[in-house]
């Protein structure tokens, strides 16, 4: 089979393997399957909605402090971006602290206090100046990192899916609505372990803006309704280990809590 044909039959193949999943422009029929893959939701403050997820990206050091803590000079980098699978979220309600199982094959389990912003529009090549117009709300959220697994594959020049990318790698908050707190262009972010604090710095202090994350990642890939964004974390990550309690806080959201175990 030449390429060309090759190409064909998968469109043809594709028309029919897509019915039923949310690709967006899709129509929504119904398919039979022999098991069900759950979507994945947020829970949305003051809304009996849920907010549907569909990719988590994630921006690499963008506060100059971490990055020189992980090795590398703030002042000459480009924003890049990684991803998480969507069922790595584990949902925290405000005011619990849920078990947070520390994941096999590390021994170096690394907290990251991260603002995660939620958009509601898609696009390609959003200008910065407008981006914010795509954010539906923001909550906070740990980018949870198997360092040791995270540096030997950067070291060996491999993708680093497996220190950044496991299961419950994602503990997040409830969304909050735009509308209801503004926008998350500064105030403080904060991580404590046990009672003492870690981390903590000030949501101004990022590299790259909420904003400008949009703009540039829609220059890379086409944004769509449920796409979320970790905003990176600011400088003092460091490790957990069974029996700690991590809270996280931002300015103007309730505080995050899981307990590893
Ligand atoms: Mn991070």
């Amino acid at each position: 089979m030449d390429r060309r044909h090759f190409f064909q039959s998968s469109a043809l193949v594709s028309t029919g393997a897509l019915v039923g999943c949310v690709t967006p422009g899709v129509a929504q029929q119904t398919v039979k399957t022999p098991f069900t893959v759950p979507q994945v939701y947020v829970p949305i403050v003051g809304s009996d909605e849920k907010f549907p997820v569909r990719r988590i990206y994630c921006i690499g050091r963008n506060y100059a402090a971490h990055a020189r803590e992980m090795g590398s000079d703030p002042t000459r980098e480009p924003p890049f971006f990684f991803q998480k699978p969507t069922d790595a979220i584990q949902y925290v309600a405000a005011g619990t602290t849920p078990d947070h199982a520390y994941p096999p094959l590390t021994k170096n389990y690394h907290y990251e206090a991260e603002l995660v912003a939620v958009l509601n529009k898609g696009g390609r090549n959003i200008p910065v100046e407008k981006a914010l117009e795509w954010v539906y709300g923001y909550t906070l959220g740990l980018d949870m990192t198997r360092r040791d697994l995270q540096r030997a594959m950067g070291d060996e020049k491999k993708p680093w899916e497996i220190g950044k990318s496991f299961d419950q790698s994602a503990p997040i908050g409830a969304i909050h609505k735009v509308a209801q707190t503004g926008h998350f262009t500064q105030g403080a972010i904060w991580l404590k372990v046990n009672g003492q604090i870690k981390q903590n710095a000030n949501l101004n202090q990022m590299i790259w803006s909420v904003a400008e994350q949009i703009s540039k990642l829609s220059q890379a890939f086409e944004l769509f309704p449920g796409d979320i964004i970790y905003s990176g974390t600011p400088e003092n990550v460091g490790p957990v280990v069974r029996g700690d309690v991590i809270e996280m806080h931002i300015d103007g959201l309730p505080n995050l809590s899981v307990k590893i175990v």
